[in-house]
């Protein structure tokens, strides 16, 4: 398992981490199987979406920010439920197949390490398994 660390600017953000896992991938001269990219924490998480126009990944995070505000009627005492509740919606981990050494991924798609709590540190960890019959 390979281990990122990436670091946000910002209290929400996609970033696009497509080429950072593109690189574990071919580094790793596998040719098929499976890439598990997953999110270790609570406040951001792991989407594939477009990542030719910029204003898909904003409207998410407007789409989002409406729905489950800042400030809200919430309990928990670290004052960020919303990015608890975002990171939960969203999901921290995600699959991806390899074919030919390279992520199977659409012409319009890219990875994004969700920020829902930031800006801050973090980390995301890629493993990848291979398939028996290649
Ligand atoms: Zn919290």
């Amino acid at each position: 398992m390979e281990t990122c660390t990436i670091k946000s600017k910002s209290r929400e953000a996609f970033i696009d981490v497509t080429s950072q896992v593109q690189e574990i991938v071919a580094a790793s001269g596998m040719r098929a199987g499976y890439c598990v990219v997953h999110v270790p924490h609570t406040t951001a998480a792991i989407t594939v979406n477009e990542g030719a126009d910029p204003s898909v990944p904003s409207d998410i995070l407007t789409y989002l920010a409406e729905r489950i505000p800042h400030r809200g009627s919430y309990r928990h005492m670290e004052g960020n439920s919303d990015a608890h509740i975002k990171s939960t919606l969203v999901g921290i981990s995600q699959v991806l197949p390899v074919e030919d050494g390279k992520l199977v991924l659409g012409t319009w798609q890219s990875i994004f390490f969700c920020e829902f709590d930031g800006p801050r540190s973090r980390r995301f960890h890629v493993q990848l398994v291979r398939d028996s019959k290649s």
